[in-house]
């Protein structure tokens, strides 16, 4: 994708921009993780619905405005720049929807679709266990078919929005003693299925949106199979591959957390302290080649060649995230917890907490070196069946 905008991606981003001025929140909507909060968000998503900007890269047939990845990154910047509320579907409309166009029946897409798209269902994606996170391919729940039904029985950890959402995807073997991934099946169970138990996890920033998912038992109708029985790892590897995607979008959000914390660099007179001179100089040149990786990726995407660029990213993106946060967190010092950001409840050190988090989902980054030093450096494989 070109530095300059071209006319279309012009005129779409004067549009992003004026609607978000004239409809995005004044005031940060409240904690996310609160139930008046979490509404709030739901209601914010549908209110992007109903302006046709909830999934702008969705095809038309299905509700979206069915741009390209670069039309969509114009969105993600505009938006990003425009401080609006964080996204509440991110797994819905960028993992499971996509993955549903692309795996599911006619009948999963009429039935799950709408309800992603205007957020009347919101998704979470339960893949890690307790003892199979990177090596996913070990999990140990299983699913035992009886007749036209599936009965779930195992845990689940890590699950992001899991004590919220409205269904869950996830990842079952249902033949087999495994480990590996043949015999593992995907299923989407709706979230308030008898025998599903769900509790969350309180996290180091406070936050609850975590959730230990145990199923006792859950029964699961076939037609919620995603793709076919056994084959669920390649529907899997479907959905991390635009979870791996998905990270590249926010290279504007990147940009103005850099722009916060030279604010608070000159509001607390430290702007000409070499030491943090430096440390910005740094974060400047990284939130810059992260763009441009970023853009780059877009590219090799629309050209089919994107092998183990998406990782560089993710690992340019999370590590100058938590760089930055950091510096923020240290020039503001006792001050960090009484400085808001974007959202309510939404302060530094609790912003310098999560960021942490970059580190390991959506692929950790010593896996993503794994991949770089494999693929780009074509250096010897990893050992496999150690672990
Ligand atoms: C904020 C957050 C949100 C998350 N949301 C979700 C979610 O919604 N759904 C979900 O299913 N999961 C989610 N996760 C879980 C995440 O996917 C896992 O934590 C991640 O895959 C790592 O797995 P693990 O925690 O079991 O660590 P492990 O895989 O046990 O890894 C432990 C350490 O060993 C390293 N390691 C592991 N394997 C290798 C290797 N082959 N080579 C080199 N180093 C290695 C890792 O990098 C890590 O440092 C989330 C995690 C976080 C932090």
């Amino acid at each position: 994708m070109n530095l300059t905008l071209t006319d279309q991606q012009s005129e779409f981003d004067t549009e992003v921009r004026a609607w978000l001025t004239a409809h995005a929140p004044t005031e940060p909507l409240p904690d996310v993780d609160s139930d008046e909060g979490f509404e709030a968000h739901r209601l914010w998503e549908k209110t992007l619905a109903q302006a046709g900007l909830a999934g702008v890269g969705w095809p038309a047939e299905h509700g979206g405005r069915g741009y390209g990845r670069e039309l969509t990154w114009v969105f993600s910047r505009a938006y990003a720049e425009s401080g609006a509320p964080e996204r509440l579907n991110h797994v819905g409309l960028n993992l499971s929807g996509p993955t549903i166009m692309e795996r599911g029946t006619t009948e999963q897409q009429t039935r799950w679709l709408p309800g992603i798209l205007d957020a009347s269902d919101i998704w979470a994606q339960a893949l890690s266990e307790p003892e199979s996170g990177s090596d996913l391919a070990s999990l140990r729940t299983s699913a035992r078919r009886d007749g036209d039904e599936f009965v779930l029985r195992g845990s689940k950890i890590w699950t992001t929005l899991g004590t919220r959402a409205d269904r869950i995807y996830t990842l079952a073997r249902t033949s087999g003693e495994g480990p590996g991934p043949a015999g593992l099946t995907v299923f989407a169970v709706d979230a308030h299925a008898p025998g599903l138990v769900r509790h969350g996890i309180r996290q180091m920033d406070g936050r609850t949106d975590f959730a230990e998912l145990f199923f006792d038992d859950v029964r699961v109708s076939a037609e919620d199979v995603i793709g076919a029985v056994d084959d669920g790892w390649s529907v899997v590897m479907t959905t991390l591959g635009f979870e791996r995607g998905s990270v590249t979008n926010s290279s504007a959000g990147l940009r103005r957390r850099y722009d916060e914390v030279v604010a608070i660099a000159r509001e607390r007179g430290r702007a000409n302290d070499p030491v943090v001179l430096d440390r910005l100089a740094r974060a400047y040149v990284d939130v810059e080649l992260y763009r441009i990786q970023s853009l780059r990726n877009i590219t090799l995407d629309s050209q089919g060649s994107l092998a183990y660029e998406e990782s560089m990213a993710k690992i340019i993106w999370s590590e100058t995230g938590a760089a930055m946060t950091r510096l923020g967190e240290e020039i503001l010092g006792p001050a960090a917890g009484a400085r808001r950001g974007a959202g309510a409840g939404d302060d530094w050190s609790r912003r310098a907490w999560y960021v942490r988090a970059g580190a390991i989902y959506g692929g950790t980054n010593e896996v993503q070196r794994n991949i770089i030093a494999e693929r780009a450096l074509g250096l010897p494989r990893e050992p496999k069946g150690r672990r």
